[in-house]
């Protein structure tokens, strides 16, 4: 793909503030925030009657985030103490889920004690420890039960459940886990969390994913005589970094979701969905600094200001990330401004390793030190999930660019 210059005035205009303003070299991560904002509202605006919208605040955790979606969303999906924390200090009072493997003792007695709304069992001892710390501090938890579903779901990128993975409870041994449930007296089994895929980039097949869900649910709830008030269809909504033409439709999403639950829904029931990526990946960019260019055995190198330490996503699912190029006009050297022309060029870090690279052999028209090179859907899973003292590199700053 041919890196186009880049159309993104708000974004644009603060790196060029930057470079006016500052001698370093420009290394930030930046978010449109009115852009999240109107993003979320219209997900959570559209969905049917019934549905809710938690923010899986693993895929960016950062408290300006928090800050901006406490009012659009109806919770927060956690998977830790830390989360917990963090989502208590920007609200005392908005639901929380807590979910995720390996939970401690002192995490779900806190858990508690912070008003989580519902608590993710993930195994059938986490129950029997759910209740017994319930039990200790006078209260009840409600818990969805996670299952992981043996139906097979091959077309998304990454796979939580269908096969074998350390998420959940096998289907298999479900009805011994629900049975389990409606016996420990301090646990509220109030209905089941699904998350059965990742970066899913098809709509309908997101819908009938649900409809398999609601099919499931309906079985366990028959069969074991439960009054449930939840099932949690998970996230996984998409984002394809490689082609941006292709994207999740959520439209469509909404539409064959709304012909799911005219058909199956549950009296009673609410679905959950907690999705991460696919609410705070666009509003973020990552801009990094050309310090150098290179031609090293017949390969052309930009070096950045920034790499893998900020934004490990590329490197952790192996693809070339798409950036846009800001040609930047100041130039303070006395000597010659380095420049490549019509050139395939691989964009590496400040990172002494091979593996410091953002993304590979593209062809650009024309790239020059000190242009900076914005990397696109970068807010989600992008700072959080990286080594960012590898090498002991100053950290990138964090730009939340508001409507002025
Ligand atoms: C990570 C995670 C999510 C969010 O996934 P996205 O792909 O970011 O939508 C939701 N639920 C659970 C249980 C998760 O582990």
């Amino acid at each position: 793909m041919n890196p186009l210059v880049t159309e993104d005035h708000k974004v644009i205009s603060r790196i060029e503030q930057w470079k006016q303003e500052r001698p370093e070299p420009v290394c930030a991560f930046l978010y449109d925030m009115q852009a999240l904002r109107e993003h979320v509202r219209t997900c959570v605006s559209t969905l049917p009657e019934g549905c809710r919208l938690f923010y899986a605040m693993k895929a960016n955790p950062t408290r300006e985030l928090l800050e901006a979606l406490v009012p659009i969303v109806h919770g927060f999906e956690t998977a830790s103490i830390g989360e917990i924390r963090k989502v208590r200090h920007v609200s005392a009072d908005i639901p929380v889920i807590f979910g995720g493997p390996g939970k401690k003792d002192s995490e779900i007695s806190e858990a508690l004690d912070l008003g989580v709304t519902l608590i993710h069992a993930e195994s059938t001892h986490e129950l029997r420890r759910i209740s017994h710390i319930a039990g200790k501090l006078g209260k009840k938890a409600s818990v969805l039960l996670r299952v992981n579903l043996r139906a097979s779901f091959p077309e998304a990128t990454l796979v939580m459940a269908g096969r074998p993975t350390q998420f959940g409870v096998d289907e298999e041994q479900a009805g011994r886990a629900i049975e389990l449930a409606a016996a420990l007296p301090h646990v509220q089994l109030e209905g089941f969390h699904l998350h059965s895929i990742s970066n899913n980039l098809d709509a309908r097949l997101h819908a009938k994913l649900v409809s398999v869900y609601w099919a499931r649910v309906q079985e366990w709830q028959t069969r074991y005589g439960l009054e449930l008030r939840y099932l949690n269809a998970g996230g996984g909504f998409g984002i394809s970094y490689t082609d941006l033409e292709c994207k999740f439709e959520w439209p469509v999403f909404i539409e064959a979701l709304q012909k799911v639950l005219e058909a199956q829904r549950l009296p009673g029931v609410e679905l959950v969905f907690e999705p991460g990526r696919y609410l705070a990946a666009a509003c973020g960019y990552y801009a990094a600094e050309v310090i150098d260019l290179k031609c090293n055995h017949g390969k052309h190198y930009a070096i950045l200001r920034g790499g893998s330490h900020h934004f490990r996503l590329p490197g952790a699912w192996q693809h070339s990330h798409p950036f846009d190029i800001v040609p930047l006009d100041k130039w303070d050297y006395p000597f010659e401004r380095p420049e490549v022309r019509d050139v395939e060029i691989t964009a590496a870090g400040e990172l002494c390793t091979p593996k410091d690279v953002l993304a590979k052999d593209v062809r650009v028209s024309r790239l020059r030190v000190g242009d900076v090179l914005l990397f696109r859907y970068t807010g989600a899973y992008g700072w959080t999930i990286s080594a960012h003292d590898f090498l002991s590199h100053d950290h990138p700053e964090h730009i939340f660019i508001e409507p002025s």
